[in-house]
């Protein structure tokens, strides 16, 4: 793990000396560029937050720039204030309006959050043409002073380039020390697999805000730092071709990693100089560029490099160390008082009431569409119930959000888990632990998890690659890893070997004794009932039969309803 972060130090590292030498190297025109380059690297840095981070496709970034090249224009040139002052006021402003457009903005899924930022650029841009007095109309703002030393020097392109590049640096390793563990496993959880990262108490809304309100903030420096370096600020600066310049530097360079930001922005900012050759055919060859990048390298040049430190990577060099047990804490019962809920016409739940008592174990049955999963998914916040009432202890969830009922100590299991591509299996458990645990604790935890599970051998692997027995795995300890107090698993022995079988069985043994009360769906008999406390079945939303595994399954309402036939 430490020679990875070490690498991707380096890999950053290098991604600002070498452009940046180079360009001191080639002199006067080649550093104009590498100026613009390193310009639209910030707002790039900025948008991966968005883009990468969030997985949201923000349509505003170009929006921001803008304001923030607006800002700097009309101050430097009405005020007559220094650059400091500027520079601060036009990242505040484009912060100051991602803020407000925020809350309604955040929530909507992500076609309309594209189009909602998009509806907010096209309104900074109308407001540019048609707000003449202030903003010249499309004429834009001419003389926008370039940036001088406190004593009045202007500042030579290669003083410029220096400085632009300095921001640039600075701001890379804010993210990056931002971004850093935990935290980013969590981001990528949360992207990729929502139900998963919101049933392990991942709650992220302030963070959400905060990498929104920040990449304005980076795109409105980007923006001031062009005013100053072009001397001109016109409508084109809010025009959705900037965006589209960031959009694909984006995914160029690669939406995950600071150093994508800046490769993104060095070859899309020199490709048109290389092309010129083509002349009218350059447009052509251009697009047939950037799709053959998207097609061949879809986390784009940073995404190959880091796949390619992490090749032959662990986490722990030597063989896994098992960790402690986290701290137990109170164990809680859970008990469901006449749970309803209907999809339409149809009652998936109708008055069911079930209680778990602390390191009970009940088997939950029945047949496919009788209302298991729904449920667990009441019971674990992801869906709300039309009627009845749901306790975790003491504690009425009953309205509970989703990270609450995690963090009150219940945990889950998914029928058909989700398993993010963008993270290892290690990483993928780590970022599920309680945030009681520091991060060294964590790793500890997270690997005694994995090894509960029996997936130790493959912690580096991406998750996404695994195979669907062993995925169920991996969310098995994605849910330890947050130590529930009480645990549903919903089909948690589908597709396993019989051997595989006993070892589960085992394991769930093992978590029940420790005091965690379990709720486990399952179709298999020979799995579940030798170790079930109680047994429930249910048909069509109600509970037709309760009570000890051998009487349950002799109940003749119980075998009808499972395998469909009338009974007597
Ligand atoms: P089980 O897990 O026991 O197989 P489910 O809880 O998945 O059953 O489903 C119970 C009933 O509710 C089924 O009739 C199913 O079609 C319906 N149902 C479940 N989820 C939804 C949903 N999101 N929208 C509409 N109907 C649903
Ligand atoms: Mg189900």
């Amino acid at each position: 793990m430490t020679a990875f972060v070490t690498r991707n130090t380096a890999f950053l590292a290098m991604s600002l000396i070498v452009p940046v030498t180079f360009a001191l190297v080639a002199g006067r025109y080649e550093q104009r560029i590498m100026t613009l380059a390193g310009i639209y690297a910030i707002a790039v840095l900025g948008y991966q937050l968005i883009f990468g981070r969030l997985g949201g496709l923000s349509l505003a970034q170009g929006c921001f720039f803008g304001l923030g090249a607006y800002a700097t224009g009309l101050l430097s040139i009405a005020s007559g204030w220094s650059f400091p002052v500027t520079f601060l006021a036009s990242i505040v402003l484009p912060m100051g309006l991602a803020a407000l457009v925020a809350i309604p903005v955040l929530r909507l899924d992500s076609h309309y959050f594209a189009l909602a930022t998009l509806g907010i650029a096209q309104v900074v841009l109308l407001t540019a043409v048609n707000w003449t007095s202030v903003t010249g109309g499309a004429n834009g703002l001419y003389g926008v002073p370039p940036i001088r030393y406190p004593g009045g020097d202007t500042l030579s392109p290669k003083a410029m380039l220096l400085l632009v590049w300095g921001i640039l640096a600075v701001a890379a390793a804010a993210v990056t020390w931002l971004f850093r563990g935990r935290t980013a496993y969590r981001l990528t959880l949360l992207r990729e697999a929502p139900e998963a990262a919101a049933s392990s108490a991942i709650d992220l809304g302030a963070r959400r805000l905060a990498l929104f309100v920040g990449s304005a903030g980076l795109g409105g420096a980007a923006g001031a730092l062009q005013a100053h370096s072009i001397g001109v600020v016109s409508p084109a600066v809010t025009e959705f071709q900037v965006m589209v310049t960031i959009l694909a530097m984006t995914v160029i360079g690669g939406r995950g990693h600071p150093a994508g930001a800046i490769l993104g922005a060095v070859l899309l900012v020199h490709l048109p100089e290389w092309f010129r050759f083509l002349e009218t055919n350059y447009l052509i060859a251009y697009g047939a560029a950037l799709l053959a990048a998207v097609i061949l390298m879809p986390e784009g040049i940073a995404g190959l490099v880091t796949s390619w430190f992490r090749r032959g990577e662990r986490w722990q060099p030597v063989s896994t160390i098992p960790g402690n047990p986290p701290p137990s804490r109170p164990a809680g019962a859970l008990r469901l008082d006449g749970l309803t809920k209907r999809f339409g016409g149809v009652a998936a739940l109708d008055g069911v009431s079930l209680a778990i008592a602390p390191g009970e174990i009940i088997g939950l049955i029945g047949p496919n569409g009788s209302g298991k999963s729904t449920l667990i998914n009441i019971a674990s916040g992801l869906l709300h119930k039309d009627a009845g009432a749901i306790h975790l202890g003491s504690r009425d969830i009953g309205r509970a959000t989703p990270q609450r009922i995690a963090k009150l100590g219940l945990g889950r299991t998914f029928q058909t888990p989700t398993c993010p591509v963008g993270l290892s299996v290690f990483a993928t458990v780590l970022a599920a632990t309680s945030d009681r645990l520091d991060e060294a604790a964590a790793q500890v935890h997270a690997r005694f998890c994995l090894d509960r599970v029996g997936l130790s051998p493959v912690q580096d692997r991406s998750a996404g690659d695994l195979a669907p027995a062993e995925s169920r795995r991996l969310d098995l300890a994605r849910a330890l890893a947050g130590t529930p107090t009480v645990l549903l698993l919903d089909e948690p022995a589908a597709g396993l070997t019989p051997g595989e079988r006993d070892d589960l069985a085992r394991l769930l043994r093992e978590v029940a004794a420790s005091g965690t009360g379990l709720l486990i769906v399952d179709h298999t008999m020979d799995f579940l009932l030798p170790m079930a406390d109680r047994v429930v079945c249910l048909a069509a939303g109600v509970i037709v039969a309760e009570g000890l595994p051998a009487d349950v399954v002799r109940n003749q309402t119980a075998i009808a309803a499972f395998f469909g036939t009338a009974s007597g």
